[in-house]
C-alpha cells in the first residue's frame, strides 16, 4: 500500500483549497435542528437551516417516525422493487399525489437521487436538456450523466431560453427537449418566471421539469409550491420536490402522471438500485404533508412569511411604500436572503464576526456559487421569534453588513 503518497496527493489538493479560502469542514452540532444549536460548546442562534416551518422537531411528526420504527423496524431491507416497498412508502406517495393534485407521485431517498434518477430515465444521448445557469448541483450532475446535449441559459433570461429552444427545434427537430429550472433558487432566493417558461415550452413543444425544493409547503393557496401560486402546475410534466426542507424529514419526490411514476419505477436507476428509505423517514414525511395541509400548517406558513418580512421589509421598487408583489430581483417574497459579499476571505470573516456575536449564518462559497460571488445565506424560519430576527438585524448593522443582495 502506498497510502503515504495517496494521502500526500490529496493533501496537496486540500492545501490548494485552503489557499483560496475554499476549504470546508464539518461542524458538529450537539442539539436537534432548531433556531438554537450548540456548536463547539457554544449555543448559537441559527439562521442556516432549510427547516423553514420548524417541522424537523414537530411533536406529531417525530411521533409518526417513532411509530413507524416500532411497527416496521429501523431499516427497509431492500430496494422497493425487491421487497422493500413497505406500506409507509405507499402511504407517503398517496398523500403526496393528493397534496400536489396529481395522479401519482414517486418518492426517492433524497432530492439528489430524485434528480439523477428522473433525468437519466427520461433522456438519452439523442436528446437535449436546457438548464437555467443557477439550477441546483444535482440537476447539473443529472444533466451530465444522462448524456443528452446540455445547453445553459442565462439566469431567468427568457430571450436566451427561447434562442436555445429555437435552435433545438430547427437543428434537432426529432430530439426530445427538456427544460429544467428551480422554482425558487437555493442560493439566491429568487423565483423563476414559471408562467413565461411554461408558455415557451408549450410553443416549442418541449417538456418542463421544475424543482420546488425551496417552495414545497411554502407557496400557493394549498402550499403546494410556486407553480400553484402562479397557476401553472398543470403545464409542468415533472414536478420535483424534497422532503428534507420545509417538510422536515428526508427524501425527494416526483409528482405527475401515473404513466410518469410507472416509467420511473422501471427506469430510474437511483430508485431501482438503491435500498428503500427507512420507514421512519417516509412516515415522518407523510405526517409533515398532513401538517402542511392543516389549519396549523397554514398558520405556521403565515408565521414564516411574517418573520421573513420582519427581516427584510418588502417595499415596492417605486418607493411608494406599497408592498412588492410576491424574492430578489424577481420581486417574490423569499425565505432565503443572500447577503452577497463577493470575496471568499471576506465572507468567512463576516461569518466569524456573526459567530462571535452568537449567530450562525453560513458562508456560501464556490462551488455552491460562482467564484467571487461568495455570500452569507440567511434563512428565516417560522420557529424564529421576532426578537431573534431583531438580534440578527442588529448584528448585521454592527458589522456593517447589508440586509439584502
Ligand atoms: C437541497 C436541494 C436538492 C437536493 O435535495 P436533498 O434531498 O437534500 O438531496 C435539490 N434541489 C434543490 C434546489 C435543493 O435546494
Amino acid at each position: 500500500m502506498n497510502s503515504g503518497r495517496f494521502d500526500h496527493d490529496l493533501d496537496l489538493g486540500l492545501a490548494a483549497l485552503r489557499e483560496k479560502d475554499l476549504f470546508r469542514c464539518l461542524r458538529r452540532v450537539d442539539t436537534p435542528q432548531s433556531p438554537r444549536i450548540r456548536i463547539d460548546g457554544k449555543t448559537l442562534l441559527n439562521f442556516s437551516s432549510n427547516d423553514y416551518l420548524g417541522l424537523a422537531n414537530e411533536g406529531e411528526i417525530k411521533e409518526a417516525a417513532v411509530k413507524a420504527v416500532e411497527r416496521y423496524g429501523a431499516g427497509s431491507g431492500a430496494s422497493r422493487l425487491v421487497c422493500g416497498s413497505l406500506a409507509p412508502h405507499h402511504e407517503l406517495e398517496e398523500s403526496l399525489a393528493s397534496f400536489k393534485g396529481t395522479e401519482a407521485a414517486l418518492s426517492f431517498s433524497s432530492g439528489y437521487a430524485t434528480a439523477i434518477g428522473t433525468i437519466g430515465a427520461l433522456l438519452g444521448h439523442e436528446d437535449i436538456i436546457v438548464l437555467d445557469r443557477l439550477v441546483h448541483a444535482c440537476i447539473v450532475d443529472a444533466a451530465r450523466l444522462c448524456r443528452a446535449k446540455l445547453r445553459v441559459y442565462a439566469h431567468n433570461d427568457l430571450n436566451d431560453l427561447e434562442a436555445i429552444l429555437r435552435w433545438a427545434s430547427e437543428k434537432h427537430p426529432k430530439a426530445r427537449v427538456l427544460i429544467v429550472t428551480d422554482s425558487v433558487f437555493s442560493m439566491d432566493g429568487e423565483a423563476a418566471p414559471l408562467r413565461e417558461i411554461a408558455a415557451l415550452k408549450e410553443r416549442y413543444r418541449a417538456w418542463l421539469m421544475v424543482d420546488e425544493a425551496h417552495a414545497t409547503g411554502l407557496y400557493g393557496p394549498n402550499r403546494r409550491g410556486l407553480a400553484e401560486e402562479l397557476g401553472v402546475s398543470d403545464l409542468i410534466e415533472i414536478q420535483m420536490g424534497t422532503l428534507g426542507k420545509a417538510l422536515g424529514a428526508s427524501g425527494g419526490f416526483i409528482a405527475g402522471s401515473r404513466t410518469l411514476a410507472d416509467f420511473l419505477v422501471n427506469r430510474a436507476r437511483s430508485f431501482i438500485f438503491s435500498t428503500a428509505p427507512v420507514p421512519a423517514a417516509a412516515a415522518a414525511a407523510t405526517a409533515a404533508v398532513r401538517f402542511v395541509r392543516s389549519k396549523l400548517g397554514e398558520h405556521r406558513c403565515r408565521l414564516l412569511w411574517q418573520r421573513a418580512a420582519e427581516f427584510r421589509p418588502r417595499t415596492s421598487p417605486a418607493g411608494d411604500g406599497q408592498e412588492a408583489p410576491a424574492g430578489g430581483s424577481t420581486g417574490l417574497r423569499s425565505t432565503i436572503v443572500p447577503l452577497i459579499i463577493g470575496g471568499e476571505a471576506e465572507t468567512l470573516k463576516a461569518a466569524d464576526g456573526l459567530r462571535e456575536r452568537g449567530l450562525f449564518v453560513p458562508a456560501i462559497r464556490y462551488p455552491s456559487v460562482a467564484r467571487g460571488r461568495a455570500r452569507l445565506r440567511v434563512t428565516v424560519t417560522a420557529s424564529h421569534t421576532a426578537r431573534d430576527v431583531r438580534r440578527l438585524v442588529a448584528a448585521l448593522e454592527e458589522l456593517n453588513l447589508p440586509r439584502g443582495i
